[in-house]
């Protein structure tokens, strides 16, 4: 109590001290490093999010880049169905078999590896020379164009593809057919080629895909036509589009997009590119390993976080030590300026304060009093009472003291029970006045006890003093009080006398 009062006498109109300075950087470093903190946090979620949307652009290319090729294949064998188509229609102007075209037929088989078959068939939708498996000769074909009945007259381009469980011999096929009608629309004669997606598997397999990435092909049904690396066991089997894109059969001729999905095969969570082939039902998709994807942004994450830990823990912990640091010399301070018997300031604090403000009346012409106050017959009371209550009666003093005079007053213990109070501002009347109230309050002070509780009575002699024109330091008011209350106590004690 005494000691905090002591301290925010000290410290209440001064500016802020070192320990609440150090305190307000304490907050603006937090607030820096939350700041940072979390701007840190956000602009990582943000390069991820770019990460993620340049692999996908880059996915997406590349399906593209896939279906493009894959389609190539399909175009490359309608060449060859343009030169047969040709030949057919020489041959009916011409009057000649179509079985002649066999040799032919067997020769362009062998120009494109992913060609099963090569086949001619009549105006009824007969085979009439066939490439490679003669048993069809002579069949129906099931195509669909054979059922129409007008055809674009002229050349016209039908592709038919045949899961397997719908073709003839148990594979996927894609049937690329020209047909050839009059101009009144009637079929002449259709060249067709079998591709049968076999040749798929090996195709795709010619690229290099990264262990964790994948390429995949899947007709608009969702079945696995072809996959690198490979799968054998998975192949003809339906996959579903993943949930939130639109089902495989509803994606448009040309379209490609984008999106990140558990791969239904593998479980693996992939950034995709899908492209659907242009006339053609087949899905080209290029996935990448999220995980993959994301590596260098996690070990840069992961760096960066590492980094801001250390200089959050360092800063911290700089500025903890530093605030000890403070606390400690503010306690070392106040232990070298503090009274330890009664928690006023001690004699190197009053002369400190005492030339301190003798310095200040003098330079701005202010008034300024001491008053120095000797306890009465004090040996006495360490005689009858004992030396621990002789101790009571100094803190009874001090508290005293401290209780009536102002804020900015400094009040002191000299040594042993002597006191001095430095009183600002203070002309002779008023320090007179102040040393009365504090005489007679120590007259009525029933504070101090004996063992027994019974009240030990003492009282004060205060002698006075005020700068006057002639004082130059503090040790001349000093010399001016202790003669003041020389002369109290020479005239009986427990009084007030000036100087
Ligand atoms: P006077 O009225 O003339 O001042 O008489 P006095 O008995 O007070 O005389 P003096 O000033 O010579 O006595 C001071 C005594 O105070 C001497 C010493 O034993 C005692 N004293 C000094 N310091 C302490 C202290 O810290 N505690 C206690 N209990 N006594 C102290
Ligand atoms: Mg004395
Ligand atoms: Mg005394």
């Amino acid at each position: 109590m005494r000691h905090s009062k002591m301290i925010s006498a000290m410290t209440s109109s001064s500016p802020p001290g070192p320990v609440s300075r150090a305190l307000i950087a304490h907050g603006v470093l937090i607030f820096f490093l939350l700041a940072a903190g979390g701007w840190l946090v956000f602009d990582f979620a943000r390069e991820r999010d770019r990460t993620v949307a340049s692999v996908s652009r880059l996915a997406m290319h590349k399906s593209q880049l896939v279906s493009a090729l894959f389609g190539d294949i399909f175009i490359a064998a309608d060449y060859v169905l343009r030169d047969m188509a040709d030949h057919a229609e020489l041959a009916l102007t011409r009057k000649t078999a179509l079985v002649d075209l066999t040799p032919l037929l067997e020769k362009k088989l062998t120009s494109l590896p992913a060609l099963t078959d090569l086949v001619l068939l009549d105006g009824d939708c007969r085979f009439a020379a066939v490439g490679s498996v003669k048993s069809f000769l002579g069949k129906q074909s099931r195509q669909r164009f054979c059922s129409a009945t007008s055809h674009q007259p002229g050349q016209s381009l039908h592709v038919q593809y045949m899961p397997a469980e719908k073709s003839a011999n148990g594979k996927p096929v894609v049937l690329i057919s020209r047909v050839i009608a009059t101009p009144q629309g009637h079929l002449q004669a259709a060249a067709m080629a079998v591709i049968e997606l076999d040749f798929a598997q090996h195709w795709i397999e010619a690229f290099t895909v990264d262990a964790p990435d994948v390429m995949t092909i899947v007709d608009t049904e969702g079945v696995l036509i072809a996959r690198n690396p490979p799968m054998p066991a998975e192949l003809g089997r339906r996959t579903v589009a993943p949930p939130g894109q639109p089902p495989f059969e509803q994606i448009g001729s040309g379209n490609a997009t984008t999106f990140t999905a558990h791969s239904p095969l593998d479980h693996s969570e992939r950034i995709y590119g899908l492209s659907r082939l242009e006339h053609f039902p087949f899905i080209a998709l290029v996935g990448y390993d999220m995980q993959h994807a994301l590596e260098g942004w996690q070990q840069r994450a992961r760096q960066f976080a590492l980094g801001y830990a250390a200089l959050a823990l360092l800063s911290i912990g700089l500025l903890r030590a530093h605030l000890r640091t403070l606390a400690q010399s503010r306690a070392m301070h106040a232990l070298a300026t503090t009274d330890a018997l009664t928690g006023i300031a001690n004699r190197r604090h009053l002369f400190e304060r005492g030339e301190h403000e003798v310095a200040r009346a003098l330079r701005y012409g202010k008034p300024l009093s001491i008053l120095m106050i000797d306890i009465d017959l004090f040996k006495a009371i360490n005689d009858r009472w004992g030396h621990p209550s002789g101790d009571q009666v100094i803190r009874n003093i001090a508290d005293l003291m401290q209780g009536i005079l102002r804020a900015v007053d400094t009040c002191g213990r000299l040594g042993g029970e002597e006191f001095l109070a430095i009183l600002p501002e203070t002309a002779e009347d008023g320090a007179g006045s102040l040393a009365e109230r504090l005489r007679q309050a120590v007259e009525a002070s029933e504070e101090a006890r004996a063992d027994n509780g019974q009240a030990i009575r003492h009282t004060v002699s205060i002698g006075v003093a005020t700068l006057a024109p002639g004082d130059t330091s503090f040790e001349a008011l000093l010399r001016r009080a202790d003669l003041a209350l020389y002369r109290a106590k020479a005239s009986g004690r427990n009084r007030v006398t000036k100087s």
